[in-house]
């Protein structure tokens, strides 16, 4: 007797873990495990959300065709050439299954968000990673990965969970360094939190061909990532492929109506940015001023180095304000956390954990 076998490589997988949510015994943590947005989501989305419960029996629309329209307007995108997703994960995942299969490799930067080489295992396709320089993509390095196998290149823009940022100009050169063939998926969930004039979250070079995807997500600066809700902005071609693998009804009512509201509520939005624009700088001085490490960031989040071993004596020491972080060794950065911008308060409890820490540690 024997049981159902999934397909090869299933069982390679690791499961992804989520940044930890609970502090056993605290009642108000601090959960700066995620990136979700120090202010939640707007009122307008929350609004839109309730309004939706006095219809819970109807189907979505299933072409969410509202939200591209706000996505459209919001953007200046082409709404025909926009797919939302359960998250950007859903189409993440949907690119790789329709792209990359068993034999094909799927390249990504050495500290790349953990789901493309989940979603390659997934698709029977194998993962390659490309060495960074300083914590960040060096394109020379991905470039130099591609074989004839590589169907896909995903990175993300600024990473995760680095922080770090490449101007417009070296995602071109990435672009133009690759087969025409390969599928380049710039990620660009932390996209709005860059105020850089150098940077770019991608649609140009969607624009230019048939062979660039810019994902994004109303996860981060939105606050809306219990929501689920994603979108991507593709050619022609490969939005209609997106169109066909993906489920029917893949995005939610509630997910669809709060995501036209939270694009409409563009005053709460600025908050949002001018919060991180503000706390982001006071805490990576407040962190380096107790002589750690912060790799310069460009999200919504801190990398911060501790000496080596040290990492489970500060995650205690943060504890202790009610802090969660995340730990980082998954991604092959064991004496590291990542640390989200939060509220005022909260971040000021970030702070004290580490003066706690370092005092401690003297
Ligand atoms: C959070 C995150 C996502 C996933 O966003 P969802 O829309 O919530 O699925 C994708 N890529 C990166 C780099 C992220 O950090």
């Amino acid at each position: 007797m024997t049981a159902p076998i999934p397909r090869p490589g299933i069982l390679d997988i690791k499961a992804y873990q989520g940044g930890r949510s609970k502090l056993d015994g605290v009642a108000h943590v601090a959960k700066l495990s995620s990136n979700e947005g120090a202010l939640g989501a707007s009122p307008r989305a929350r609004a839109a959300y309730q309004a939706v419960a006095a219809e819970l029996h109807r189907y979505p629309d299933g072409g969410s065709e509202a939200l591209r329209a706000a996505l459209g307007r919001r953007f200046g995108l082409d709404p025909a050439r926009i797919v939302c997703g359960a998250g950007s994960d859903e189409l993440i995942g949907l690119l790789t299954h329709s792209y990359a299969g068993p034999g094909d490799e799927v390249l990504y930067p050495e500290y790349g968000f953990a789901m493309y080489p989940i979603y390659a295992r997934v698709n029977g396709a194998t993962p390659v990673k490309a060495p960074e320089t300083d914590l960040t993509v060096n394109v020379d390095a991905l470039l130099a990965a591609v074989t004839d196998k590589t169907r896909i290149v995903f990175f993300a823009n600024p990473a995760n969970p680095t922080g770090t940022m490449i101007p417009a100009s070296e995602v071109k050169r990435l672009r133009d360094g690759l087969r025409p063939d390969i599928l380049l998926v710039i990620d660009s969930a932390y996209s709005e939190f860059v105020t850089r004039n150098d940077y770019s979250p991608g649609a140009e070079l969607v624009d230019a061909g048939e062979n660039t995807v810019m994902c994004r997500t109303f996860s981060k600066i939105f606050g809306m990532g219990a929501l689920r809700l994603g979108w991507c902005y593709a050619p022609a071609s490969i939005a209609d492929v997106l169109n066909r693998v993906r489920a029917p009804f893949n995005v939610s009512a509630a997910a669809q109506a709060a995501g036209v509201a939270a694009l409409e509520d563009t005053a709460f939005f600025d908050l949002c940015l001018a919060h991180n624009q503000m706390w982001r700088p006071w805490l990576t001085e407040r962190i380096e001023a107790l002589g750690l490490e912060v790799t310069p960031s460009f999200a919504n989040f801190l990398l911060v180095h501790f000496p080596k071993g040290d990492v489970p004596k500060a995650e205690a020491a943060l504890a202790e304000q009610a802090v969660l972080v995340r730990a980082v060794a998954g991604y092959g950065l064991p004496d590291a956390l990542r640390i989200s911008v939060g509220t005022e308060e909260e971040n000021r409890r970030v702070v004290a954990g580490l003066t706690a820490y370092k005092e401690g540690a003297a």
